[in-house]
């Protein structure tokens, strides 16, 4: 049996809705999931509604965040999704996305490119806007052939429309995420953009930093990643999560665990992961 803890919703830049997510997951198989949108729980009330007995709901979210100047993004699990503080700290980074979104429409703007603020709500109609919606519309627009050419041509970290946004330090993430009493997990860290010889230190230091766990499984670790990462994970006493980071069927995108793509997650990660945030919300 497998989980598949970090799925996107269109509350974010999936593009199904929490309930469609549910759906799928039941259809093929899976023990437990997560909703993980980016710096948004809007979604998670609707996830919750779904909730069945034959299937364990986590509520959650995902945060880009920064540690010596190196992006990571932190998976935020069993979340009180009413919690105050968290929503304000979760405003404050959607405020930064709606500033980018604004400056990177400004630049296409300057270079040319016939495209207005408010038509990124006819491709974003729930919950946060990102670099995926304006890439949509543009593939809309026929100004590019696919949204990964979006990325490369325009808004990718080395394109003319990059812009950067707001972000805490992962020290602030972790500590937001425990104060709404979850745990905080490494997303992807095989996806970090450091040397990888420096990535037991680095999480390491998170793990001094309140960290509780890692994903180790991820459709973008290779075999050998993954197995080092359960042997730091063993380490440092961090529990293991895995999930696809599913989309919706975008094309660049994975697809959920349980289906044809063989992705799995083992369930048996789930008893660990579900005892970590009994154990921190006692703390
Ligand atoms: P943002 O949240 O606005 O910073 O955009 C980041 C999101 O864009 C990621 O979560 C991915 O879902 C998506 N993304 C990143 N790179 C690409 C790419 N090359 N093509 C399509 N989507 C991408
Ligand atoms: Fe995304
Ligand atoms: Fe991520
Ligand atoms: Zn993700």
């Amino acid at each position: 049996m497998c989980i598949d803890l970090h799925l996107h919703s269109f509350y974010s830049d999936g593009i199904l809705s929490p309930g469609e997510l549910v759906r799928m997951a039941v259809a093929n198989g899976l023990e437990g999931i997560a909703l993980t949108d980016h710096d948004t729980v809007e979604g998670i009330e609707e996830f919750l509604d779904h909730a069945r007995h034959d299937i364990t709901l986590i509520p959650g979210f995902e945060v880009s965040a920064l540690h010596r100047g190196i992006s990571v993004h932190i998976l935020g699990y069993g979340v009180d999704h009413r919690n105050n503080e968290l929503l304000s700290g979760l405003r404050k980074l959607q405020e930064g996305r709606e500033k980018r979104n604004r400056e990177i429409i400004g630049k296409l703007r300057d270079m040319g490119h016939d495209i207005r603020i408010e038509e990124l709500e006819a491709v974003s109609t729930h919950g946060q806007t990102g670099r995926p919606h304006i890439a949509r519309l543009l593939k809309e627009k026929g100004i590019v052939r696919t949204p990964n050419d979006a990325f490369t041509l325009f808004f990718g970290k080395k394109g003319p429309a990059w812009v950067k946004r707001f972000a805490y330090s992962a020290a602030e993430s972790i500590g937001m995420i425990h104060q709404a009493g979850g745990i905080a997990v490494l997303a992807h860290p095989g996806k970090i953009d450091c040397h990888p010889g420096n990535i037991s230190l680095f999480i390491a230091e998170l793990t001094e930093r309140g960290l509780d766990g890692i994903e180790v499984y991820h459709p973008s670790h290779p075999p050998a990643v993954e197995k080092k990462l359960r042997q730091i994970a063993e380490k440092y006493q961090l529990v293991l999560s895995g999930g696809s980071d599913y989309h919706g069927n975008h094309k660049n995108f994975s697809s959920m665990a349980g289906g044809t793509g063989g992705f799995c997650p083992p369930s048996s990660l789930l008893q660990a992961l579900l005892g970590r945030m009994k154990t921190r919300l006692q703390a």
